[in-house]
């Protein structure tokens, strides 16, 4: 199927609004375009609504031009503008793996899309078969998170190319960990798959959370549907500005993930001495997914020593575990030290 034909018929029809900066580009003596205030020079000024050299910057970085990247505010942005721009609320549907991050099921309940969940293996693999045939006529959408929040373990890019060549519809594989993982990036797989949407972000890795700067690689023709139905200014200058800043340390950024990496899997050895833990899984991500004995109960006991884990005993699949952010090498000591007192004290 068409991108086009793909697309929401309201979208299709969209005439989108036309920004002063749109219309006009280059450098000019006098800027009387955009009712902005010409005497206090800070923050007057609109900023590029395309953040194209943020754009041009991430391009060279992951091998793709300018034109097949847009930029949200957050990934959480780009997730809800695959909604609006495909899902015909009431009617069509989203497919996604699961246990997994849950904004794809916050969305869609918020676009009214119905969202169908299918179960991971028992180790947690991707069941392209599975996937596949949960998608009837109306699915738009299928969501693939690799390396998948919150198991950790990312899934085999030829099995992603394949439900997204199979698929008649949209897939999206959300790679917000891809650079803890020794998996490449489905990035280079785009040219193959028209209908793939690729998710990155600056809030893992890169240690950009609070810029709030999300990235959506796919065909040019879905990013100027995407471009046509953002809020026209979406990306402020700030984090365009120290976005740029961040990506610049790209060698540091790349070494304190492969640090990170290490420190992941040094975590992984000590917790599976602990008692208390039943089974570490593996990760490919800065966190660990951890099943323990009696996990309401130790979060609870680390939570009062200000320890904040993040509780997935009641997530499908993930009954008794926890999933546990590999931190700073004091925060990872504090955590181990207290998961040693913890099983002390149970003996
Ligand atoms: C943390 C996370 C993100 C990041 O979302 P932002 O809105 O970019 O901060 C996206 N996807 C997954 C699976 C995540 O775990």
């Amino acid at each position: 199927m068409s991108i086009e034909q793909l697309v929401r018929p309201n979208i299709r029809r969209l005439q989108p609004y036309t920004c002063a900066r749109n219309e006009y580009t280059g450098d000019a003596r006098a800027w009387l375009d955009a009712n902005e205030n010409s005497r206090i020079c800070v923050y007057n000024r609109y900023p590029d609504p395309l953040s194209l050299a943020v754009k041009e910057r991430i391009g060279k970085l992951r091998g793709v031009s300018a034109g097949q990247i847009f930029l949200g505010v957050g990934s959480d942005e780009c997730i809800d503008m695959v909604y609006r721009v495909f899902c015909t609320p009431g009617t069509d549907n989203a497919v996604a793996i699961d246990p997994t991050y849950g904004m794809y099921r916050v969305c869609a309940d918020i676009n009214d899309v119905e969202y169908r969940a299918v179960d991971l293996g028992e180790g947690y693999e991707l069941d392209a078969e599975a996937l596949l045939a949960a998608t009837d006529a109306h699915t738009k959408v299928i969501w693939i998170c690799s390396p998948n929040n919150p198991t950790g373990n990312a899934f085999d890019p030829d099995t992603i190319v394949e439900v997204a060549r199979r698929f008649n519809g949209i897939t999206v594989v959300d790679e917000a960990y891809i650079d803890f993982s020794p998996l490449p990036s489905t990035v280079s797989r785009l040219a193959e798959c028209p209908r793939l949407i690729v998710m990155q972000t600056l809030s893992k890795a890169w240690a950009g959370a609070a810029l709030r700067l999300g990235i959506a690689f796919a065909s040019a023709e879905i990013v100027d549907i995407f471009n046509k139905v953002k809020y026209p200014y979406n990306i402020n200058v700030l984090t365009q500005r120290e976005a740029l800043r961040l990506l610049d340390a790209e060698d540091h950024v790349r070494a304190v993930a492969a640090e990170l990496s290490d420190a992941r899997d040094r975590m992984t050895a000590e917790l599976v001495m602990l008692d208390t833990v039943e089974h570490v899984y593996q990760s490919a991500a800065n966190f660990l997914l951890v099943k323990v004995a009696d996990p309401d109960g130790l979060y609870a006991w680390l939570r009062d020593r200000g320890i904040i884990v993040r509780n997935r005993n009641r997530v499908n699949m993930c009954s008794g575990c926890l999933r546990i952010t590999v931190g700073s090498e004091s925060e990872n000591k504090l955590l181990l030290q207290s998961l040693k007192e913890y099983d002390t004290l149970r003996n």
